[in-house]
C-alpha cells in the first residue's frame, strides 16, 4: 500500500512552516521561517504578514526538500488553532487555497495538540506527563480517558513569554529566551516572589520585580539568573506533584522553552529523585515546526476526520476541548 503522504503548515504565531511528513513516521522535509525583531515583542499584523509573503517559497521548498510533487500529496494539514488571529488566517487561507486548486483532503489541527502528539514521535516517551512550555503556553498535561487534561497551569502568560517579557524590560529583542539562558551563566542569585498557587503558576509579578530591580541597578546577569531558577523552581514543583498524582513515570518537556538547559536539567534531576524517565524534545523541534502539524494531521485523518473548505480558525481552543479519537 501506498505510504500516506500530508503537507503539514503551521503559522500560529512567530513561525510560518511546511513540512512533509509519512504515515509510517517518516519525516521527508522541514522548512520554515521566523519572525523576529530586534527590539520589543511580537506584532500580530506584521507576523501575518511575514507568514504571507513567505508562504508559497516555504511551501515549495518543503515539497521540493521532500522530493514531492502536490500529485504525491494525499493530506494537507493545517494549524486551526489555537493563536494569534492574523496569523492562524494566513495560514488558514494558504491551506484552503491549495486544498482547493490540488483538490487534496483538508485536516485542521490543534496546534498545543500537535506539539503533545509529535513529542511521542520525536522521543522514546509514551505515555508521560507532559510539561508544556512555549511561548503562550505553561500546561503540565496528562492524557486520561481520552483527552489531553491540564493538571496544573499558568493563570496569567505563558513561561516564554514570561521570558521575553522580562526581557524587553531589560533591552532584549524577540525572542529573548535564548539570549537570558546566555546572560545566566555569568549571574548569582537575588530573591524574587515564588508564585505557586495549588497546581497552578503565575508569572506576571515575577516578571514585574525582575524589571524593577534591573531599573534600581541590579545586574542583567544576575537578573537572568535568577528569574530562571524561580520559574523553573515553580515548574519543576508542579511537574513533581503531577507526576506523584497520576502515577505516571515519564515526564516529557515540550514547546519552544525546552530548549532551555538549566530547565531540563532541574526537571531531569527531579525525576530522577522519583524514579522517573525524564525525556525532552530535540531542541531543533522544541520550537514551533510543521512537522508536528503533519503528524498530526496523519493520526487524525487515520481516525476519519476531514474538513471542508468552510473550516474556520479559533484563536483560543483549549488543549482539553480535543478529543483524542486516533487512540
Ligand atoms: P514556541 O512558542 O513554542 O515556538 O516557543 C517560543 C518561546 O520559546 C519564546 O518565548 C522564546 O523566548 C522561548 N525560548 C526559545 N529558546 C529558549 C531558551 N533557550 N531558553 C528559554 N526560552 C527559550
Ligand atoms: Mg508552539
Amino acid at each position: 500500500m501506498k505510504e500516506l503522504l500530508c503537507l503539514g503548515i503551521e503559522g500560529t504565531a512567530h513561525t510560518f512552516g511546511a513540512a512533509v511528513v509519512t504515515g509510517k513516521k517518516r519525516i521527508l522535509s522541514d522548512v520554515r521561517d521566523m519572525y523576529t525583531t530586534e527590539s520589543g515583542g511580537i506584532i500580530p499584523s506584521e507576523a501575518a504578514r511575514h507568514h504571507k509573503e513567505l508562504s508559497n517559497e516555504i511551501i515549495e521548498n518543503a515539497l521540493r526538500e521532500a522530493n514531492k510533487e502536490f500529485n504525491d500529496i494525499d493530506i494537507i494539514s493545517f494549524s486551526r488553532s489555537p493563536g494569534l488571529a492574523p496569523c492562524l488566517l494566513a495560514t488558514k487561507d494558504k491551506a484552503i487555497e491549495l486544498a482547493k486548486k490540488y483538490n487534496k483532503d483538508l485536516v485542521g489541527v490543534n496546534h498545543a495538540v500537535s506539539h503533545l502528539t509529535s513529542g511521542l514521535l520525536f522521543t522514546e516517551a509514551r505515555n508521560p506527563v507532559y510539561i508544556y512550555v512555549s511561548g503562550a503556553n505553561t500546561q503540565i498535561i496528562a492524557l486520561i480517558d481520552k483527552r489531553f487534561r491540564i493538571l496544573g497551569e499558568t493563570l496569567d502568560v505563558g513561561l516564554g513569554n514570561a521570558l521575553d517579557k522580562f526581557g524587553r524590560g531589560i533591552g532584549l529583542g524577540f525572542p529573548s529566551g535564548p539570549k537570558i539562558e546566555e546572560l545566566a551563566k555569568d549571574g548569582k542569585y537575588i530573591e524574587l516572589p515564588y508564585t505557586v498557587k495549588g497546581m497552578d503558576l503565575a508569572f506576571s509579578g515575577i516578571v514585574t520585580e525582575a524589571v524593577n530591580k534591573y531599573k534600581k541597578g541590579f545586574k542583567k546577569e544576575d537578573l537572568c539568573f535568577s528569574i530562571q531558577e524561580t520559574l523553573f523552581a515553580m515548574l519543576t514543583e508542579v511537574v513533581e506533584r503531577a507526576l506523584a498524582f497520576t502515577e505516571k513515570k515519564e515526564a516529557l518537556l515540550i514547546g519552544g522553552v525546552a530548549a532551555n538547559k538549566r530547565l531540563a536539567e532541574m526537571l531531569e534531576i527531579m525525576c530522577k529523585e522519583r524514579k522517573a524517565k525524564f525525556y525532552s524534545v530535540p531542541i531543533k523541534y522544541s520550537g514551533d515546526n510543521a512537522i508536528m502539524i503533519g503528524w498530526q494531521g496523519i493520526l487524525e485523518y487515520n481516525a476519519g476526520k476531514r474538513d471542508n473548505l468552510n473550516v474556520d480558525i479559533d484563536d483560543s481552543e483549549r488543549t482539553d476541548e480535543v478529543e483524542v479519537i486516533w487512540h
